[in-house]
Order: structure tokens, then sequence, then C-alpha cells
């Protein structure tokens, strides 16, 4: 968490009440923590449920071109006539780009 006023790392203080208040060396008190919490655990899950969905697809070593991630999903599709070769089909792990290789 950041401090919206000067931008520094907020640091979390017990107030007198005991409850936990995010405050920063320029007088900023951050108040709603446990909303905050909630908020990034509905965003952890969210982010968890694609995860899933593109796991199934393998993950293999391969160079991504655009940001040289060296894990990429993969895939092959058979294209319609038999006497080419299917394509294989390739998408970075790291940043989402898509390409394909013919063999
Ligand atoms: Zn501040
Ligand atoms: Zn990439």
């Amino acid at each position: 968490m950041f401090c919206p006023k000067c931008g520094s790392i907020l640091v979390p203080k017990p107030d007198k009440k005991g409850k936990n208040l995010l405050s920063c060396s320029c007088g900023y008190k951050k108040k709603d923590v446990e909303e905050i919490k909630i908020k990034e655990q509905t965003k952890e899950s969210a982010q968890i449920e694609v995860v899933e969905e593109k796991e199934l697809l393998p993950l293999i070593d391969a160079e991504c071109p655009k940001c040289h991630h060296t894990k990429a999903y993969h895939w092959i599709v058979q294209t319609r006539a038999s006497d080419e070769a299917p394509t294989r089909f390739y998408k970075c792990e790291k940043c989402k780009h898509t390409w394909r290789e013919y063999k």
C-alpha cells in the first residue's frame, strides 16, 4: 500500500483502540484496512480462476519472441488438409503474446 498523498509506503500502526491503521510519515492515515483486504482477496481469487483455465494447456520451454520469457503454453492445431503439418501455437506465460510455428 502506498500513500495517495505523497507516494511513500504506508506503515501499519495500531491506534489507541488497538485497531491497525496504515499511516504515513506525512500524516496521512488509512482507516479502512479491512475493506481493502477483502477487495484484494476477491481480486486474487479471480486471478486464480483465469490461471486454472490456462493450465489446461501444457507449459513448455519456448522463448517468447516479444519478451524473451522462456515458458509458454503450447497447443497444436491440425489443419484440414491432411498433407499439411499441424501448426504449433505458443502463448507466452508472462506477456500473453501468442505466436505460431510451422514445422
Ligand atoms: Zn504520505
Ligand atoms: Zn512474452
